[in-house]
């Protein structure tokens, strides 16, 4: 051996990509493509994340006591069993990393989120893809795929790329469904733009079974990405096991002090709710318009949507036609979907221009 050789499972994982912050000609009327917050950050986040700054030299609080408190009291949980990560990203890889490993298999739907396969080959699991109804996660189709060997189930509700949601009945059969062995991962980063009436009850089962872990994030509504804050919660034994393989210092001071104050800014987060509710449902209805044309947008609980090109125009075309005018949007062929472009939904005007744009470029 002349070199370190990587593990055979590493050079399996396709490098994640991320959603691009330029255009080619570095012209950027809109970043339509990370699913980020339009309306920014919260006044009182930000006045957290300045003012957190005063010692840079001392580590942050390792067990951020202060960020679980905070978490567990906006959703009724306990906080000893509140773990936190660098992201969800962080979270969903301690998940993988505390109980798969090689030889053991991960499920998760055909257009899931990228991370779960990541997570899934970075410990030597083995990723199974479970066939999607029309976009959406299909419960039966995950159940037929379970083994003796299935150790986790991925599943993002609403779901990212496409924005598909299950409803409570359909989480609650699943977990029925599955042997006690294994863990249910409910990512629900996009779980503040559902209506409280059509809450999945994802942290209900976490509260109350054993092998059920929800994850959170305040990179979406929260508006904090730059800071790369997440969250788990699960029963006593499962977050014990995580935290096992956790980073020490895994969230910065100012970001922990950011999210605190991001948690008590309710009125932003309704706000950001509202915004999102009402221009992605304009925005679906433009798309409805360009169906002529062959656009379909898929049903979508999140704040993107996913848009269908089935006539002449194709996704890849469309996709260049918006960077041209300074829209960046996500197409998605490594993840299987070449015929469709992912789209956050933005400000007012940012949404209304990439509708005017797209209609530009598929009257040709
Ligand atoms: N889960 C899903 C479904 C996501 O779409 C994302 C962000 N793209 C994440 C988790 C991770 O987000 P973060 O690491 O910023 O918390």
């Amino acid at each position: 051996m002349t070199a370190p050789i990587p593990k055979p499972w590493i050079m399996d994982i396709a490098p994640y990509v991320p959603g691009r912050s330029k255009t080619d000609d570095g012209r950027v009327v809109a970043k339509l493509s990370s699913n980020e917050n339009p309306l920014g950050t919260a006044p009182q986040a930000r006045a957290a994340f300045d003012a957190a700054h005063g010692s840079l030299e001392r580590y942050p609080d390792a067990g951020a006591a202060e960020l679980r408190e905070a978490i567990a009291a906006s959703c009724d949980l306990d906080p000893a069993r509140v773990i936190y990560g660098t992201g969800s990203d962080e979270v969903l890889h301690l998940a993988a990393g505390a109980f798969a490993g090689p030889g053991d298999e991960v499920i998760f739907v055909r257009y899931g989120f990228a991370v779960y396969e990541i997570a899934t080959r970075r410990v030597g699991a083995l990723p199974v893809i479970a066939p999607d109804r029309d976009y959406a996660t299909d419960v039966d189709a995950i159940l037929a795929a379970v083994t003796d060997k299935t150790r986790i189930v991925f599943v993002a509700n609403p779901n990212n790329p496409t924005g598909t949601f299950i409803a409570r009945e359909e989480i609650a059969r699943l977990h029925a469904g599955l042997p006690k062995w294994v863990l249910l991962v409910i990512d629900q980063a996009y779980a503040e733009y559902i209506d409280a009436e059509d809450d999945d009850h994802g942290l209900e089962l976490a509260k109350t079974k054993p092998n059920v872990l929800v994850t959170r994030t305040f990179s979406k509504i929260f508006g904090l990405a730059a800071e790369r804050i997440g969250w788990g919660y699960a029963s006593a034994e499962i977050i014990d096991a995580m935290h096992r393989i956790r980073a020490p210092f895994n969230v910065t001071t100012a970001g922990q002090a950011a999210a605190i104050a991001a948690l008590a800014a309710t009125d932003f987060v309704d706000a950001s709710r509202a915004h999102n509710a009402q221009w992605r449902e304009w925005f679906a209805g433009e798309i409805e318009k360009l169906g002529n044309a062959g656009l379909r947008a898929v049903p979508s609980k999140a704040n993107f949507v996913l848009v269908l090109f089935e006539g002449q125009v194709t996704a890849e075309q469309a996709y260049h036609g918006l960077m041209d005018r300074g829209y960046i949007v996500r197409w998605l062929p490594g993840q299987g979907l070449p015929n469709a472009l992912r789209i956050s939904i933005g400000t007012a005007q940012e949404t209304q221009g990439v509708a005017a744009a797209l209609r530009e470029i598929v009257a040709g």
